[in-house]
């Protein structure tokens, strides 16, 4: 079997796999109930919850030191200070301005669909243990370690990427001859990182399979039904976010064919789906934008790391809908003042929102206080979070990547003979 054949295995069969783990889920679901329940806890047990779990762990293990000696990396392939600030500027504004944009894309459906005024809910549902509202100069404070081995072991990500950033500059800075054996050091590791995640994504499909197959199985009709027009809301401006807007942008800012991005870019999407995690999904991620698309590493080994951490477009969009839902049900009106202020906290928000399954929901809590809304509001929306939490993250991984090609396209890094060759490389074990 040749590898191109051994590769599209390997698509396919994650793409089977979440297929499969979703009709077996279903039949195990209580409401449905087609399958025992106790042959789905036996099986639960020993089985879907260890293997997911594994699955998960395997590449969580592999983010920290692939952000670490990627932004290292990259940092140190642009040597010009002039363009590392260029490329550094061009990537701030392009994931703020998305990110801004997606949340008034998510207010306008919000209140043009009103899902808060036709909901069964009332407030008096909302029972929500309120944790401490996320304040935007905590999170600005946070950045900067104070033992950066720490932020390292805390999987603390922000204070990883300022920490890099200050060692990819300094090696810049220190005479060639000093900083020749440190170069070469991370070079090495970076290889051997790329080599780590083919082999941690031969279980991708049985890790897929595992995770999908426990939400189908957990699924709670009830609260699907009486949120369904929130959730549509959010799909509905999720949807059009990726495809209008980043698809725009794609032609607009980089002449490149979407529908070829979209084609080379499924894997990432369906493994964003079924982690719900921005950083889960990045090792893959800089697999795929670098083999498949032909991004330099100077550019996405910053980009790519960075992205995971503070673009969040899909949370975004939650966050602005979910605003607009719980003023709703609690019968507030938002002025039109207090819509600037949800775009501007729910930007500032997705930059202190981790990339890991449910962190939206947290730093929601900000954006609700901003405009005085009871954060109790959650309890109303929580029980359905799940799904639109793997929905969401597709579209923050995407918004990645797309900025990603903006940048590059526009400091002339992509190999486009790569891009438009037919060869899909990801999961590729020629590293
Ligand atoms: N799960 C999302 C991500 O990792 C973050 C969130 O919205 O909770 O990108």
């Amino acid at each position: 079997m040749n590898k191109q054949m051994k590769k599209t295995k390997l698509s396919t069969k994650i793409i089977l796999a979440m297929v499969l783990g979703l009709i077996i889920g279903l039949l195990f679901n209580p409401e449905i109930s087609l399958l025992p329940q106790n042959l789905y806890k036996l099986l639960e047990s020993y089985a879907f919850a260890p293997i997911g779990k594994i699955f998960i762990n395997a590449i969580k293990m592999l983010v920290v030191p692939m952000v670490f000696i990627s932004l290292v990396n990259g940092v140190t392939q642009i040597s010009d200070i002039k363009k590392l600030g260029r490329v550094g500027a061009k990537t701030l504004i392009f994931y703020l301005s998305t990110t801004a944009l997606a949340i008034t894309i998510g207010l306008s459906f919000a209140l043009m669909i009103q899902p808060g005024s036709n909901s069964s809910l009332t407030s008096g549902n909302a029972a929500y243990e309120v944790s401490e509202a996320v304040n935007f100069i905590d999170i600005l404070v946070g950045m900067v370690p104070t033992n950066p081995l720490q932020s390292m072991v805390e999987g603390n990500m922000l204070q990883v990427i300022v920490f890099s950033l200050l060692l990819g500059v300094s090696i810049n800075s220190i005479p060639k001859q000093k900083s020749k054996i440190i170069l070469d050091l991370f070079d090495s590791m970076n290889h051997l990182v790329l080599k780590m995640i083919d082999i941690v994504m031969l279980m991708a499909p049985i890790g897929v399979f595992s995770l999908i197959l426990k939400v189908a199985a957990t699924l709670g009709f009830d609260s699907l039904i009486k949120l369904s027009l929130y959730m549509i809301t959010i799909l509905l401006a999720l949807f059009v976010h990726l495809t209008v807007v980043y698809t725009g942008s794609l032609v607009i800012f980089t002449k490149l064919n979407p529908i070829i991005f979209f084609k080379k870019f499924w894997n990432v999407m369906t493994l964003a789906f079924s982690t719900s995690s921005s950083n889960a999904t990045l090792p893959v991620t800089m697999e795929t934008v670098e083999k498949n698309f032909g991004v330099h590493k100077s550019i996405f080994g910053f980009t790519l790391p960075l992205g995971a951490t503070v673009n969040m477009d899909g949370t975004a969009i939650m966050q602005g809908v979910a605003t607009v839902f719980i003023s709703q049900i609690f019968n507030v009106d938002l002025t039109l003042s207090q819509l600037l202020t949800v775009i501007l906290t729910a930007t500032l928000a997705s930059i202190g929102t981790a990339g890991v399954p449910g962190v939206g929901m947290i730093t929601l809590s900000m954006v609700l206080t901003s405009v005085g809304l009871p954060v109790e509001g959650i309890a109303l929306i929580i029980g359905v979070d799940r799904i639109l939490d793997m929905c969401r993250t597709v579209v923050n991984v995407t918004g990645d990547a797309v900025v990603t090609l903006i940048v590059a396209k526009s400091e002339n890094e992509i190999d486009e003979e790569i891009f438009y060759s037919d060869k899909n490389l990801m999961l590729d074990s020629t590293n």
